[in-house]
């Protein structure tokens, strides 16, 4: 099977961003006390941050949850933050986006893929 080219108009990426910004957005507000859906400049560096590994993911559409994956692309400081935003905000996200946070449940089940795959 041969990779597919990044494609960051995918359904599933832009809703895995979504599910990114929100999380940012409830970390942000509760720890920041940012209002109205703005978040800090250190957040919104966090998120960009995100938005650009997600961007450079080499398996897109086919990807597992962040968390799941096995190349942990995330440099040591950024897998720190985003370990405290998804510890704080995932449990959250069901009060506040459902519909995302039981996409976010579901895309979890897959297994995550390997880069090389061998054929059986
Ligand atoms: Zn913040």
């Amino acid at each position: 099977m041969l990779p597919q080219p990044p494609n960051p108009q995918h359904k599933r990426m832009k809703r895995e961003k979504k599910t990114i910004g929100y999380m940012t957005q409830i970390y942000c507000k509760n720890h920041h006390n940012t209002k109205g859906g703005e978040i800090c400049k250190e957040c919104s560096e966090f998120e960009e941050y995100a938005f650009i590994r997600l961007d450079k993911c080499p398996f897109q559409d086919k990807k597992s949850t962040c968390g799941k994956c096995l190349i942990h692309c995330y440099r040591p400081d950024m897998k720190e933050k985003v370990k405290v935003v998804m510890r704080y905000s995932g449990p959250r996200m069901l009060i506040y986006h459902p519909t995302l946070a039981l996409h976010h449940a579901w895309d979890s089940h897959r297994k995550a893929p390997k880069l090389a795959k061998k054929a059986n």
